[in-house]
């Protein structure tokens, strides 16, 4: 990993780390690292600081001699569909996604709309740290125009992926949570759309986030939870700031764990092509694997991270893949995670099978995944994974260790992951089972080890 990007682009604190020079200055790199014909696209979330840091991005990109289209305020994927459909050189998107308000970060495109690879990242980094911002005279300057077609183009492609029809004909009613995200400029419309009755909560864009934390985690769609079922809805969908996810309520009012949406529409998409490979990382529930095989379908997985799924996937011809956190790709629309996508594809489903969302959820294999944070320094955080590791080699013969991405522990009860966060001070900890008391002590196991280490290590450099 690098200096300066993470799993999902860079991520910083405004007025800390994330300064206008910075911004300038990493901009220019990425300026640098892409020659060539074609523009640069540039659109935003909806935090308080990303009407600035986008006008930074095309004054940069532009002073660099490079024509900028601006989108404005969109979803993440939206953005990502546009580079490839402008032409563009790259796209350069001002977010942090589901991050507490302070946050807001920068995420590169490259022209196929798939997130910079890596070895481009690296390059980034290296223009960055020599100052390597290029600039051109007067007389070719970039031009930066507007786009507000962004948004149309992006529900249009969504539309073309799904029997509109077929969802039209059951004029679902909608509970639709944008978390006062990006997807306030989309998500609603797509819902009109589709002929769907919907009431939409926290539907203002407003980067203090004043409903609840832009992470759509149970505990932050209370209201959600309590508004589906009160109002008869058979559906509640909630995205986290960038919409690049989406999450769901069932009609009873249950919050949908992720992994079950995944396994779900992974599922769905073998069912269809037939066979085909399912790409998903590490941290997936078995009941993924399970569905996927009874269907004709294989998984692969890979190390966290949307952008390594999207490139395994492209790699391997994938019909599906996602992460259990609601970060869905559809490969036929775009070789990106995205929540509005994700929406329209549930509703199909709905549509198609004519069952409550409750019925086909729990229709799938039951497994309980549980997913738990632990604070750790940045600075520790690679020690600490190297010092578990060692204390793994040990070595108890029913057990099976994975060290695909952190370190994943497999018995005969279920298994459990420990990784550090891409993005964040912290270590994230999974752990599944068939039942929920065996999933629980696996994960707390597994706390307990992993912050013995981090206690450890602390003292050792205090
Ligand atoms: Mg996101």
């Amino acid at each position: 990993m690098g200096r300066y990007f993470g799993t999902n682009g860079i991520r910083e604190v405004v007025g800390a780390t994330l300064t206008a020079p910075f911004v300038a200055e990493m901009v220019g790199a990425i300026a640098r690292v892409h020659e060539g014909p074609g523009p640069a696209v540039v659109g935003t979330d909806g935090r308080t600081s990303s009407p600035a840091l986008g006008r930074i991005a095309s004054g940069v990109l532009s002073l660099a001699g490079r024509d900028v289209v601006e989108l404005g305020v969109l979803p993440t994927p939206a953005i990502q569909y546009n580079v490839p459909r402008l032409r563009g050189r790259l796209g350069v998107i001002l977010t942090a996604s589901h991050n507490p308000p302070e946050f807001n970060g920068i995420k590169g495109i490259a022209s196929d709309g798939l997130e910079f690879p890596p070895e481009v990242e690296a390059a980034v980094e290296a223009a960055y740290e020599r100052h390597d911002a290029p600039g051109v005279p007067y007389d070719r300057v970039g031009r930066i125009q507007g786009d507000p077609r962004g948004g149309d183009r992006y529900l249009e492609g969504i539309r073309g992926q799904v029997d509109v029809e077929a969802i039209q004909r059951r004029r679902f009613r909608v509970v639709l949570d944008c978390g006062n995200g990006a997807s306030v400029v989309t998500s609603p419309h797509l819902l009109g759309s589709l002929g769907t009755r919907y009431v939409t909560l926290n539907g203002t864009l407003d980067g203090m986030f004043p409903g609840h934390l832009s992470e759509p985690t149970e505990a932050n769609l209370a209201d959600l939870v309590s508004t589906v079922p009160a109002i008869r809805a058979e559906l509640g969908v909630a995205h986290d700031g960038d919409a690049d996810r989406a999450v769901f309520v069932d009609e009873k009012g249950r919050y949908v764990p992720g992994e079950k949406i995944l396994a779900l529409l992974a599922r769905e998409a073998v069912r269809e092509a037939g066979k085909g490979t399912v790409v998903t990382p590490v941290t997936s529930s078995d009941a993924v694997r399970e569905v996927v095989e009874s269907a004709g379908g294989k998984v692969l997985y890979t190390r966290v991270g949307s952008p390594v799924v999207a490139r395994a996937m492209q790699a391997h011809a994938a019909v599906f893949g996602g992460e259990e956190n609601g970060g869905l790709i559809f490969p036929r629309h775009q070789l990106a995670r995205d929540g509005a996508m994700t929406l329209a594809r549930v509703l199909e489903v709905l549509a198609r099978e004519g069952v409550p969302l409750s019925q086909l959820i729990d229709a799938l294999p039951s497994y309980t995944l549980v997913k738990r944070k632990v604070p750790c320094p940045v600075a520790l955080r690679q020690p600490v994974l190297e010092e578990l590791t060692s204390a793994m080699d040990r070595g108890d013969p029913g057990v099976e260790v994975s060290t695909l991405d952190g370190i994943k522990v497999i018995s005969r009860s279920g298994w459990y992951l420990v990784r550090p966060s891409g993005t964040e001070p912290l270590y994230r900890v999974f752990a599944e089972a068939r039942d929920r008391a065996t999933a629980e002590s696996l994960a707390e196991d597994a706390i307990a080890k992993l912050e013995a280490v981090i206690r450890r290590l602390s003292d050792r450099t205090a």
